[in-house]
C-alpha cells in the first residue's frame, strides 16, 4: 500500500499506537493540574516554546530536570522577561549551546509585547501563526510547527530528526539534496491529521524516539511497517545516508589561574556576541605551535588582561569535546607580578573568592577546572 493513496490509514494505525504507547506524560504537554488537553483545546505555548529549544541539540531525559528547574525559577513569561541574562545562564549551565539561552532571552522581549504582562497564562494572548514564530530568533519551521500543534492542536507539520528519519524510510529517500529535504517537508504536511494534529505530530516523535531507532529499528512493532518502502525493499538501516565522520581536530588552550593577595581569583565574562556569550571563565587561550603551554599563558594573559604573571605549579590537564572540535587544557596557577587587569578581550572582569564560583554560569569545561581547584585548595589546607 503506498503512502500517498493510504494518509487516512497512516494517521489511524499512527494514532492508534500512539493511544497504547505514547509519552503522554511530558510535563510541558499537559494543562497546569496536571491532565491531558482535550481534542482542539489550547494551553499556554510558554512551557512548551522553552523545552523545544531546550529539546533542539538535546535528548528529552537530559531535559526534563532542566526544563523543571527553569520553570521553578522563571515560571511566565514575566518573570523571564526581567531576567538578567546571567541568572538565565546559570540555568542554562550544562545544558550546552549556550547561544539558544541567549535567544530565549532576546525572543522573551519580543513577546512579552505581543503577549503583554501577567496575560502569559492565558494561551489566547498568545501568537499562533507559523510566521510569527518563526520571526523569533533560533526558532526553525519544525520549532515553530512544534509549538503550534502541540499548545493550539493546529496544522503544523514538523520534521525535526527523529521524524526525518521516518519520512526517509517511509520513502526510501536517502536525503542527499535540499530537493530530497522539500519532499519530506510535502510529505510531513501532507499526512498530518487536521483532526488530532498535536498527538499525531507527538505520536512521530515518539516513535522516531522510541521504534524507528537510528540503529536496528524495531521494525517488527511498527505500525507504519506496511506502508514502509525501506522495510519492504531495503534495509531500513541505510535510511537516511550516513554522514560522513568528521575527526575532530585537537587544539591546546593553556589556563591561568591568578589569585589576589585576598586569595581571590580573576575571571572573565564572554562578549555577548561571542559563542558562549555572557558566560564567565578564566583566562587563557590557544597555544601556538613552537610554544611552551606556560609561555602560551603568559601571552595570552598580557594580550587578554594587559598582565604579566609567573607561571606556577600545574593544577590538571584534560581533554574536553565539542560538536566540532576537540580541546585539551592545562592549568596553571599563577603568581600576578604587575599590571592592573582590563577587560581588553572580554566584557567584565571580576575578582571572586573561590567558594562564589559556583555562583556564575560556567561553560562545562571551566566547571571540571573549579573542581580539581577545590580539590587543591582543601589538600594544602587553605580556606575555600
Ligand atoms: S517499518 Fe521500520 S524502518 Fe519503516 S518506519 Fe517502521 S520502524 Fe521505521
Amino acid at each position: 500500500m503506498g503512502i500517498i493513496d493510504s494518509p487516512q490509514d497512516i494517521q489511524n494505525s499512527l494514532l492508534k499506537w500512539f493511544r497504547a504507547n505514547g509519552r503522554y506524560w511530558i510535563p510541558w504537554k499537559l494543562k497546569k493540574d496536571g491532565s491531558i488537553p482535550q481534542s482542539g483545546e489550547s494551553i499556554s505555548p510558554y512551557e512548551i516554546w522553552i523545552a523545544e529549544v531546550m529539546l533542539q541539540q538535546t535528548q528529552l531525559g537530559v531535559v526534563i530536570p532542566y526544563w523543571e528547574k527553569w520553570m521553578q525559577i522563571f515560571p511566565t513569561l514575566t518573570y523571564l522577561v526581567e531576567a538578567d541574562l546571567e541568572n538565565i545562564l546559570k540555568i542554562w549551565q550544562g545544558l550546552g549551546y549556550y547561544s539558544r539561552a541567549n535567544r530565549i532571552h532576546q525572543s522573551s522581549k519580543i513577546l512579552i509585547e505581543f503577549v503583554g504582562k501577567y496575560k502569559d497564562q492565558d494561551p489566547y494572548s498568545w501568537p499562533n501563526g507559523l510566521d510569527q514564530w518563526m520571526s523569533l530568533p533560533g526558532i526553525g519551521r519544525s520549532t515553530a510547527g512544534s509549538i503550534i500543534s502541540s499548545a493550539f492542536d493546529l496544522p503544523t507539520p514538523i520534521l525535526d530528526g527523529n521524524v526525518k528519519r521516518i519520512f526517509s524510510r517511509l520513502l526510501a529517500n536517502k536525503i542527499k539534496s535540499i530537493k530530497d529535504e522539500k519532499q519530506l517537508w510535502e510529505l510531513s504536511s501532507f499526512l498530518i491529521s487536521k483532526t488530532n494534529p498535536r498527538d499525531f505530530n507527538q505520536a512521530l516523535m515518539d516513535l522516531g524516539a522510541n521504534i524507528c531507532t537510528p540503529k536496528k529499528p524495531s521494525c517488527s512493532s511498527c505500525p507504519l511497517q506496511k506502508f514502509c518502502v525501506a522495510y519492504t525493499q531495503y534495509d531500513p538501516d541505510d535510511f537516511p545516508k550516513k554522514e560522513m565522520i568528521k575527526i575532530k581536530p585537537l587544539e591546546e588552550i593553556g589556563i591561568g589561574l591568578v589569585f589576589n593577595k585576598n586569595g581571590e581569583l580573576l575571571i572573565d565574562q564572554r562578549l555577548e556576541s561571542s559563542s558562549m556569550g555572557g558566560m564567565w571563565e578564566f583566562p587563557g587561550g590557544k597555544k601556538n605551535s613552537n610554544e611552551s603551554i606556560e609561555k602560551t599563558i603568559e601571552r595570552e594573559l598580557k594580550e587578554e588582561l594587559g598582565i604579566v604573571v609567573k607561571v606556577g605549579e600545574k593544577l590538571v590537564s584534560f581533554e574536553h569535546a565539542y560538536t566540532h572540535k576537540k580541546l585539551y587544557f592545562t592549568v596553571h596557577i599563577c603568581k600576578w607580578i604587575s599590571g592592573e587587569p582590563k577587560p581588553l578581550t572580554s566584557q567584565k572582569l571580576l575578582w571572586v573568592s573561590p567558594k562564589k564560583l559556583f555562583d556564575f554560569p560556567f561553560p562545562a569545561a571551566n566547571t571540571k577546572i573549579i573542581s580539581e581547584l577545590y580539590k587543591h585548595l582543601c589538600i594544602g589546607n587553605k580556606n575555600l
